[in-house]
């Protein structure tokens, strides 16, 4: 395809929230009788899913401890059970396991679920938990354990699978790809803020929108269109000044080289997606030294997709905060310092034998690889869904964001003029105005 010189909506990226906003904005443009998707061009400098989406474990719950991000979840829950088939989505649920230090903000995640109609069951007390998880897996073995919160929907899609299936849902809709094409820049209105055009290593494209979904290199496109490199977050009270926007974390991701019915739950289906948190000590499952006596946590699900038994633990900060000296490129597999070494393999799969004894003496098994990713985050870890520059959206996930496909419609509605409840509480000025979201006790940035 050659390069048009003009679009009336320019998306950059072909990961989730790039092709998601696509598909809805064409089909909402269509009911609104305002045109189709050929209305709309999607550019991406590699290919679809070469991004942080391509490269997600893919786990789709709606477990978090802040109202706003929970609502949102279960909103992106309702689009991926819209089309399961095109989406390779499987609604298998999720569960979050807990020590008695995460008790009580789970308790209140189940209580705000049942408020909101998300359906989840919710299990207290050591001996009551043990019983659960035993039913279902007769194995279970793991310490430390205080609640189960067992989320009936939800689950996991296959990743790079799901994207495909999106992206033809878009090309049904009229919206053209192009891929290899890479952004360098952005030319503004002499008389505005407002972007008037794209430039591309391939030509400039006038436009009157543009929706960035950028992941990994958000913070590339907010240095091109000169946004602020520190912000000032009120928080108690007090400004905090000069706070850098952005910082990396690296996640930590692998595979389990079994059969993935080798996790089929006692009744013979496959298992929910699990989490489990725990402070009980982590001992090696190869030379029985201690791995942690610190809050620890990890994640995994049979996927048939990635072969095996596939899941991570706590990701961790890279570099400084602002992110100087971090390279986003070459991303994924192919990064010279991002991807998993064996003291992850080590962890995760003692971590996996302390769950279940039939992961015992399995460790040889792990899949050598380069697997795992560098995520972009926000101050305060949540993302930023905001219109810049008077044309220009935004969707800054901070790493939350392959469950969120819902997020795509919603930014739909917003660039036609209907503002969403939903992502409100995910703008900007939230950082000066103090009207931040509450922590919780997860040892994951994202809970
Ligand atoms: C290891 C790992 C596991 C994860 N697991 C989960 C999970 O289980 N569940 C979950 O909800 N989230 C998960 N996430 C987070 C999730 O993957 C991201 O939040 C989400 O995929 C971001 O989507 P995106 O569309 O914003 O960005 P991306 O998928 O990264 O897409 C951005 C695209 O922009 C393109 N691009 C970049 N620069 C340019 C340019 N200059 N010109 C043109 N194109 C450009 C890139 O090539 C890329 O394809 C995980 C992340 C990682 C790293």
């Amino acid at each position: 395809m050659s390069i048009p010189d003009k679009a009336d909506f320019v998306i950059i990226g072909a990961g989730i929230h790039g092709l998601s906003t696509a598909y809805h904005l064409a089909t909402k443009l269509k009911a609104q009788g305002k045109g189709d998707g050929s209305k709309i061009l999607v550019i991406e400098k590699d290919s679809i899913a070469a991004g942080a989406t391509g490269v997600a474990c893919g786990v789709v719950r709606n477990n978090y401890f802040q109202p706003a991000m929970r609502e949102l979840m279960a909103h992106s829950v309702e689009v991926w059970e819209t089309d399961p088939k095109a989406y390779h989505y499987h609604s298998v649920g999720y569960m979050q396991i807990s020590p008695e230090c995460m008790e009580e903000d789970v308790a209140s995640i189940y209580e705000q679920q049942k408020n909101i109609g998300y359906e989840s069951e919710f299990i207290q007390g050591k001996e009551k938990s043990e019983k659960y998880m035993k039913s279902m897996f007769s194995d279970w073995q793991a310490k430390g354990i205080t609640s189960v919160l067992h989320e009936k929907r939800g689950g996991y899609a296959n990743n790079t699978s799901a994207m495909y299936g999106l992206a033809d849902k878009a090309g049904h809709e009229g919206v053209r790809l192009l891929t290899g094409v890479t952004v360098k820049g952005f030319q503004y209105g002499s008389n505005s803020d407002a972007v008037t055009a794209v430039d591309t290593d391939k030509g400039s494209i006038k436009c009157d929108q543009v929706i960035i979904g950028a992941g990994p290199w958000a913070q590339s496109f907010w240095n091109m269109l000169e946004l602020p490199k520190e912000v000032s977050i009120k928080s108690n009270g007090a400004m905090h000044e000069n706070i850098p926007m952005w910082q990396y974390w690296f996640l930590v991701e692998g595979v389990l080289n079994v059969d993935p019915n080798f996790l089929k739950t006692e009744d013979g289906n496959m298992p929910p997606v699990i989490h489990v948190d725990t402070d009980a000590p982590l001992y090696s499952d190869d030379d029985k030294s201690l791995i942690t006596d610190k809050l620890w946590g990890i994640y995994y699900k049979p996927d048939f997709h990635f072969g095996g038994i596939q899941g991570g633990a706590s990701p961790y900060k890279v570099g400084k905060p602002g992110g100087a000296g971090i390279e986003v490129d070459p991303y994924g597999p192919s990064s010279k310092n991002f991807v998993i070494d064996d003291n992850f393999a080590h962890m995760w799969t003692s971590a996996l034998a302390f769950c279940h004894k039939r992961f015992e003496g399995k460790s040889h098994l792990f899949k050598k690889g380069a697997t795992g990713g560098l995520g972009c985050f926000t101050p305060d870890s949540f993302p930023v869904f905001d219109q810049f520059r008077e044309n220009v959206y935004m969707i800054a996930d901070s790493n939350h964001g392959y469950k969120m496909l819902g997020v795509g419609k919603l930014v739909a509605d917003e660039v036609l003029g209907e503002k969403s409840n939903l992502l409100e509480p995910f703008r900007f000025s939230r950082y000066e105005e103090g009207k931040l979201h509450p922590t919780s006790n997860s040892p994951f940035p994202w809970s």
